[in-house]
Parts: structure tokens; sequence; C-alpha cells
């Protein structure tokens, strides 16, 4: 699982410096998902060979009445899902009341705390940094977020202390095609679920970790083995935290990651919006197969529906590889087809893809259309094997792979999806240079 990291501390500290700096190399995956979650903002950091995702909180400003108030809402919630705490203070300010008041709560959390001493710049370390060790919160990072300096040094030493990741214990690995049933909240998740499981018997996985992780749901269908991976929580576990919302970002993005297939589920009686479309990118950046579901379509008038198909194509066209399906979770209708689109997904996902076929297919796309010349030369592409499965990855081997043109990279996927006839997945064609 990848480790969820949250930044926490007074406004003006440089939270949002930071966050901006690690997320940078890659834009926030999920920002902004305006009124669930005011006031965080979720990012995705690649730090060389780390992984990470980064919670922004708005900041707690040690005014806030009384001890619950202090740690409600959003940094609280943030604290919840987060593996470790980076709580950021003021070099230039130094210590303040309100900075003790956020120690000790955290302190009082027992969630792993990092305190990073940030705007450093122009100070002298050994001063500036000595009242801060007060906290009792061990080693002080120094930081300057606005030009990095630090940064990247402190993020190693906080990742090296992560465990790894705890096996699940006697649990045998969950069976089957593992499907996460994603969305935002009120599209219709839980319903689904329910009207996919229908009567039949169920094993439910409470894999050990914090209240964030999905639960996932073993079953059988026609003597298939599925798994759903469920973030609704309709089989809740018992003791769940009532301070976690029952939407949560970072369950979504984990059991995004963890799926082979995903069913994004989409209100169709509100269309598409953008947290959709939010969500639908990561999917693709992650490379899991796709099954789109447009729920509520009974809740439609038959004279706009086909409408809203046009306008839904339209703005999905960026997925044209994913089905989609017009169902309703409530009355059942057209439920039992996502499974087709499921096991299409799947089997384009993972079969296996033999060297000469890739070989084949590549070399007549190079004969159909050339790759271009650069400086004077053509590039060459020789051969094709398999690098990876779900989403699957065919490297390309040649020489001046580097400069093969955006373009054409499109041309080679689409011509390796349709020869292939993948569907309901991304396909990442990768280069090698002989070069
Ligand atoms: P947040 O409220 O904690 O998210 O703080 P911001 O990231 O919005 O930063 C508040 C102000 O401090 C901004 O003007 C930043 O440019 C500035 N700032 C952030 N990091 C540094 C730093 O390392 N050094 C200096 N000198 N200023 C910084
Ligand atoms: P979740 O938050 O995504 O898990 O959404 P729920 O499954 O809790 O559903 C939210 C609301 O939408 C509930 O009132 C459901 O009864 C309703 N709902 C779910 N699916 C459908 C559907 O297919 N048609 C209609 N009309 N309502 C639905």
């Amino acid at each position: 699982m990848i480790p969820v990291i949250a930044l926490v501390g007074r406004p003006n500290v440089g939270k949002s410096t930071m966050f901006n700096r690690l997320t940078r190399s890659r834009d926030a995956i999920v920002a902004n998902y305006s009124g669930l979650t005011r006031d965080r903002k979720y990012g995705e950091v690649q730090l060389d060979d780390h992984r990470f995702i980064l919670i922004d909180t708005g900041g707690i400003s040690g005014e806030e009445e009384g001890i619950d108030t202090v740690m409600a809402g959003q940094s609280l919630q943030a604290i919840e899902e987060a593996d470790i705490v980076l709580f950021m203070v003021s070099a230039r300010d130094g210590l303040t009341a309100a900075d003790y008041m956020i120690a000790k709560e955290l302190r009082q959390r027992g969630k792993k705390t990092y305190l990073v001493a940030n705007k450093i710049d122009g100070m002298d370390p050994d001063i500036a940094l000595a009242p801060f060790y007060e906290l009792g919160l061990g080693e002080v990072f120094a930081t300057t977020a606005t030009h990095g300096r630090g940064v990247k040094s402190m993020v190693e030493s906080v990742l090296e202390q992560i465990p790894p990741a705890a096996e699940p214990e006697q649990e045998p690995a969950p069976k089957g095609i593992k499907m996460a049933i994603v969305g935002r909240p009120n599209v219709g998740k839980s319903t689904l679920v329910n009207r996919m499981l229908g009567e039949d018997r169920v094993v439910v996985y409470d894999l050990p970790g914090t209240t964030r992780d999905s639960i996932y749901i073993q079953y059988e269908r026609f003597g298939k083995a599925y798994t759903i991976i469920d973030t609704a929580g309709v089989r809740r576990r018992k003791n769940v935290s009532l301070a976690v919302e029952k939407f949560s970002i970072v369950k979504t993005l984990q059991a995004i990651g963890d799926a082979n297939v995903v069913i994004l589920v989409i209100d169709a009686s509100e269309g598409v919006v953008e947290q959709d479309l939010h969500l639908m990118g990561t999917v693709i950046e992650q490379g899991r197969a796709l099954v789109v579901a447009l729920n509520k379509w009974d809740g439609l008038e038959d004279s706009h529906k086909q409408y809203v198909k046009n306008e839904i194509d339209r703005r999905l066209r960026f997925v044209d590889f994913a089905n989609i399906h017009y169902i309703s979770a409530l009355h059942g209708t057209g439920v039992g087809d996502l499974y087709k689109s499921v096991e299409q997904a799947y089997q384009s996902a993972t079969d296996k893809m033999s060297t000469s076929f890739l070989t084949q297919i590549l070399q007549d796309a190079v004969s159909e259309h050339q790759p271009p010349m650069i400086n004077g030369r053509r590039i060459k592409l020789r051969y094709a094997h398999a690098g990876g499965n779900n989403p699957p990855v065919i490297v390309v081997h040649g020489n001046q792979t580097a400069k093969v043109p955006a373009h054409y990279v499109r041309y080679l996927e689409k011509t390796f999806r349709r020869a292939l006839n993948l569907r309901g997945t991304p396909v990442r064609v990768e280069f090698k240079s002989s070069e």
C-alpha cells in the first residue's frame, strides 16, 4: 500500500508551498474535491523510487476553541488518514503557543510525527532550530520550501522510517478479478455493491490497517471467483471510527491502485462532472482497466436519454477504450452486463502477448507509416516484446527511440490496441534504444 503523508501546522508556515513543490512533477491528481474536503488537497508524489500520497491541510491556527475543535474537521481527517504527519513550523517565527498546542495534540494521537522547521533561509540553523527541540518530537528537519533546500533529504529520512507494509496474516489473498467500485458520494456505489453481491455467499476480508482501508469482499458468481474492493463501506467493519467520513479520497486512490478493473460509477441524473473526470484521469494514470457505469438511468425521462448519451459520449471520448453501461443499481437493470465488460477488460489487460506477434504488428505499422527522419536519419523501430500486464506494456526496440514524436507513439498505441483487440484497458508503448 502506498504511504500517506499529511502536512499539518499553523497557517502561513509554508504547507502549501511544500505541497506544491513536492507534487510539482506530476499535477496533483485529485485536487479540490470541493464540498467534500473543503480544505484538503491531495496529491501524488513521485520522488526517485518513492511514491506516496500527500495531503495538504488548510491549517490549524491554535485559536480554535477547546481541544476538540483544535483538531476537529479537516485536519483531524487528514491525520487519521495519514501514516505519517509532517508537522510544519516556521523557523522565522520561532516557537509559538499554537505550535505547542498542536504538538501536544499530535503526541496524544500517537501518530508518527516529524517536525519540519521551514523558512530556514537566511537564518543560522543552530540558533533557529534550538527552541523547537522543546516540543519533544525528536529531530528537527530544516527546510526552505520556496527553494527546495532540505526538502528531499527530509522526505527521504521520513520515508526510510516507514516499516514495510504488514502482510495480511492468515488470510489467503483474495481470489478472482479484483474490482474496485469507485465514484463520488451518493452516485450509488453502495447500492451497486449490494446489487452485485445479491444473495451470494460472501467472504469479507477485513485487511489489517487503518479505517481508511477498503473492505475486500470475495464471492462467487456462476462458479467464478470475484473480489469487490468496497470503498463505500457497505459491509462495514465494526468499530469503524465515525470521524472518518464515508467517502475518503485516500481510500479511493488505494482501491484504484490495488484493483485489476475499476468500475467507475457516475450519476447519470447529474451528468459527468469534474470530479468524475479527475477519477477517470487517475485510473488511466495508474493503468487500471476501466468500466464506466452511468447509474440512476431509471430516473431519466425517455425523451432525454438520447441527448444525455450523446453528451456523455462526447465528454468521455478520451476514455473511448472503456465500455460505458447505462444502469440502474436500484432496480438491477444492466448490472449483470457489467460483468461482461469486466471480464473483457481483465482479459485485455492480462492476456499474454507473444514477441513474434508484437514484432509483426510493429513492422506492419512501420511499413504502413514510416517514423519521421531526425537530422537526416530515419528512426528505426525493429522489434517489440511484452513488458508487463494490467496495464499491458509493449516495449519497442530500435534506434533514436527517444526522438519518436508523440503523435507516432499514439499511432503505435492505436495500432497495437486494434491488432491485439484490447478493450477496456489503457495500453502503454515504451521504447528501448540500441544506441
Ligand atoms: P500555508 O498557509 O502553511 O500553506 O503557507 P504557504 O505555503 O501559503 O506560505 C505562506 C508564505 O510563506 C508564502 O508567502 C510563502 O511564499 C512563504 N514561504 C513558504 N515557504 C517559505 C520558505 O521556505 N522561506 C521563506 N522565506 N518563505 C516561505
Ligand atoms: P454511495 O454514496 O455512492 O454509496 O451511494 P448510495 O448507494 O448510498 O446511493 C445514494 C442514493 O442514490 C440512495 O438514496 C440510493 O437509493 C440512490 N440510488 C442508488 N442507485 C440508484 C439508481 O439506480 N436509481 C435511482 N433512482 N436511485 C439510486
